[in-house]
């Protein structure tokens, strides 16, 4: 199995784009060109903004072009958890936020005409244990009441592999090729008339006398204000706000293509992907390549600068052996290529959005679940910041000008996590 640095779903962009040399004024400078900075430039260009979009890499380099490709309306912390500690009304606000991220970005697809193989075909967060089956009913419930469209499924009823016993399916989203999708966004991003800047980081970003200053190596923008979608990577500036995320390290592996009557023959009819209701989830879905793409499972902290790295060689084979436990008759299929991005976890686990000063906004949707919803909150912030009413979807997750706390989220948790799961899978297979 190849251990690669870059996404394994896309080649990287043939040619990049400029980098800043100079000093160059602007209305609106966007900082981190991930789906979250790309869909706010792009709004802010169909605004008739004068933009300019600073990206450290090529447009889509972070978690957008790595991940696993879940149009998901879930949101990262467990819904029974939620259901718990949050008003029924805030639930629902967050659930409706939720699911018209997912819409968002379906339309996005189609809107730039997109070819990134989506298919629409309710992710099923799925249990391998009866505890876990007990707990997926529960979910159902939280989310039923909180209005969300996902349902309780029966594992053959949903054309679920042996051994996944049933779970909560999603009723909108569905999986995409998420580096094809970022190559179409990034297109879209250039061809919009935002400047894009790429090679690019930003430095440094002062927010003083009514104007904000961003410095780069080779360069400087002036502009009225800015918006700071770096993910993981905001802790390189000073000017993000204190404990705003706690970069995760998290691992996939794809395996060779699979006979489609392999996939048959273990039950998989629907080919529906899945997520377990594991402390730290796995996921298993079938690619349009035939392959398939696993991962999470074990995650990693790390601190800024992040490194650019490969997934640390016990973590993929933790997955390869998750995997061979989950799917016994299909142990004989070969993993090829292993890849892993950053995830900026923030310290209450739910998508947040703010001002870090007068003119900086920033979005932080991502908690591993923040394909979709980071390019919903960067469209909604680019009207935010262009004046508009505080949208009711951003209002569900709106922060303000608070601090935070520092996360809990920290190694040797993630690691009592991981081992706390490996129990409960080994007492499941004794009380078999
Ligand atoms: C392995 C993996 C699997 C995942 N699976 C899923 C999934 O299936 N479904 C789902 O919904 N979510 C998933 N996620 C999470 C999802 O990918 C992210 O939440 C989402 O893509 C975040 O988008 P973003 O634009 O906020 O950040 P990113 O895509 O990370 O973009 C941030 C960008 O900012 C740039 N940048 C950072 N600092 C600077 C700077 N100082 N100057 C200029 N540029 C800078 C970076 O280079 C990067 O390109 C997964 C993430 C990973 C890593």
């Amino acid at each position: 199995m190849k251990l690669i640095h870059e996404t394994g779903w896309a080649d990287p962009p043939s040619t990049a784009e400029q980098h800043l040399s100079g000093d160059i004024d602007c209305d609106i400078v966007v900082i981190g060109g991930g789906g979250g900075g790309m869909s706010a430039a792009l709004r802010l260009a169909e605004k008739g903004v004068d933009v300019v979009l600073l990206e450290g890499q090529t447009l889509g380099w972070g978690a957008s072009s790595r991940n696993a490709g879940y149009i998901t309306n879930s949101i990262a912390a467990d819904p029974e958890m939620l259901g718990l500690m949050l008003k029924p009304e805030r639930l629902r606000n967050l659930y409706q936020f939720a699911e018209n991220a997912v819409h968002f970005a379906t339309d996005a697809i189609s809107h730039h005409g997109i070819d990134c193989g989506y298919q629409q075909e309710g992710i099923v967060m799925a249990a391998v244990t009866k505890g876990q089956l007990r707990h997926a009913r529960r979910n159902a419930k939280v989310m039923a009441d909180a209005g969300s469209s996902a349902k309780f499924v029966e594992g053959r009823e949903a054309g679920l592999p042996e051994g996944f016993l049933g779970g909560v399916r999603e009723g909108v989203g569905g999986t995409l090729n998420p580096g094809e999708f970022t190559l179409g966004l990034r297109a879209a991003t250039i061809a919009s008339g935002v400047r894009v800047y790429e090679h690019t980081p930003a430095l440094d970003l002062t927010d003083t006398c009514g104007e904000v200053r961003v410095k780069t190596a080779s360069g400087r923008v002036r502009a009225r204000k800015a918006l700071l979608t770096t993910n993981a990577y905001s802790a390189d500036l000073s000017s993000a706000p204190r404990n705003l995320a706690t970069p995760v390290w998290t691992s996939l592996v794809e395996t060779e293509p699979v006979a489609p009557e392999r996939l048959d023959d273990i039950g998989w009819t629907s080919r529906a992907p899945m997520v377990t209701l594991h402390m730290i989830l796995e996921s298993y879905r079938v690619t349009p390549r035939g392959t398939i793409v696993f991962g999470t499972r074990r995650l990693q902290t790390g601190r800024n600068p992040l490194p650019h790295r490969t997934p640390a060689p016990n973590v993929a084979d933790d997955l390869v052996r998750g995997f061979r436990e989950r799917f016994p008759s299909l142990r004989d299929i070969k993993p090829q290529k292993a890849w892993g991005g950053w995830i900026g976890m923030s310290s209450t686990w739910l998508p947040v959005v703010g001002e870090a000063s007068d003119n900086v906004l920033y979005s932080l949707a991502c908690n591993g679940h923040g394909f979709a919803q980071a390019q919903y909150v960067g469209h909604l912030l680019a009207d935010r910041i262009s004046s508009a009413p505080l949208h009711e979807d951003l209002a569900a997750i709106w922060h303000g000008r608070k601090g935070f706390s520092p996360s809990l989220v920290g190694g040797a948790m993630l690691h009592a996590a991981w081992l706390a799961d490996r129990a409960s899978d080994r007492l499941a297979t004794l009380t078999k």
